[in-house]
């Protein structure tokens, strides 16, 4: 059945529910059990729960999994496990098929942009915390199937993974590793790691070059600045359960939100930057040092030797990186 671009999963419908545990301030399974159980039950989706003991565990369960037994596989979780989940299926012989699997997401951690994200598509006012889960819960009931966008990233060494949510290079991923250490302080652990980093804010020198999404194939842009406070690209709405980066984004544009942020700003930008951020207002508000561009790939080069990039919140190896974006790769249970 048709719904819009959307369509919607058949009745009864099987889900395999991953949570991790461990997530955010340690309580997704009772929040999904106080939550979300009985509204599944009363709309006709069964449910199979997979507690993850470990990193990787949930990686490993959907690279060898049966998946013809799930109509989608839904995640209880921050980001992080999602990611997981993603290139587990991308590392399967079948990923083509794999990949096309319904995924569904209920904010159980610290980090829950794309519940955030999915949210915010339903067009429904923001809201936080429990009642974002309800509102996630309800769009899970509904069942509607979109496609999402994915964005590839390689390394010079060969290896390849998939990011469905961010980039970063620079402030933004120091301030995810930071805030790793105040994860029992759930959503405001971005907020408190922001402020750290704002006191010790550091310069990264790095090259930068993007394709525009509207250009022609080869026509790649170099930025000409080298120094940079930070490059962040996004592919949904949302950085954070309170950070709306990149408003005008939707599930499955085939765009890459680039932006950056060059030397010179000060802290009492940054600051008023971010938030602004917190409502999406931050591009209306004129800043000489923030640039934004609508790209279908790009190239970092780090020249500064340390530093720190992060995928979907989730540290990688530190050097040079090529993106691209697949358009409509993956399948979300979206508003
Ligand atoms: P949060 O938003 O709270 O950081 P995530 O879903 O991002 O929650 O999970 C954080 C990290 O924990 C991820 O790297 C994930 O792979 C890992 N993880 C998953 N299950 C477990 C577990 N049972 N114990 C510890 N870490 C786990
Ligand atoms: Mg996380």
């Amino acid at each position: 059945q048709q719904h819009g671009d959307g369509v919607l999963l058949s009745r009864p419908c099987r889900m395999l529910l991953l949570v991790n545990p461990q997530s955010g301030k340690g309580q997704a399974l009772a929040l999904f059990n106080s939550q979300v159980k009985q509204m599944l039950n009363e709309a006709g989706v069964t449910h199979t729960l997979f507690i993850t003991e470990r990193q990787n565990h949930a990686r490993e369960l959907v690279k060898g999994a049966d998946l013809s037994q799930w109509d989608a596989l839904v995640i209880m979780s921050g980001d992080g496990l999602l990611y997981e989940v993603i290139n587990g299926l991308l590392e399967r012989s079948d990923w083509e098929e794999a990949i096309r699997t319904p995924l569904g997401i209920l904010p159980g951690g610290s980090g829950n942009a794309l519940a955030a994200s999915v949210h915010y598509y339903s067009r429904a006012s923001p809201v936080f915390g429990e009642d974002l889960l309800v509102s996630c819960g309800f769009l899970l009931c509904r069942g509607l199937v979109f496609p999402m966008d994915l964005v590839s990233v390689r390394f010079p060494s060969g290896q390849r993974l998939f990011s469905f949510l961010s980039l970063a290079w620079g402030f933004v991923a120091d301030v995810d590793v930071e805030s790793e250490k105040y994860r029992h302080f759930g959503a405001a652990r971005f907020t408190i790691g922001t402020l750290v980093r704002l006191a010790c804010l550091h310069v990264y020198r790095g090259k930068l070059e993007y394709l525009p999404a509207a250009g022609p194939p080869d026509d790649w842009v170099v930025v000409q600045e080298q120094d940079f406070v930070l490059m962040l690209a996004m592919y949904q709405s949302h950085l954070a359960e309170d950070l709306l980066a990149a408003p005008d984004s939707s599930l499955s544009d085939g765009v890459i939100h680039l932006f950056y942020v060059t030397a010179g700003i000060s802290r009492a930008a940054l600051l008023r930057l971010f938030r602004a951020m917190e409502k999406g207002t931050h591009l209306a508000a004129p800043c000489q040092h923030l640039v934004h561009a609508k790209v279908r790939a790009l190239r970092l080069e780090p020249l500064s030797p340390k530093g720190i990039i992060t995928v979907d919140g989730e540290v990688v190896e530190y050097g040079p990186l090529q993106a691209e974006v697949h358009p409509g790769l993956a399948r979300m249970i979206s508003g």
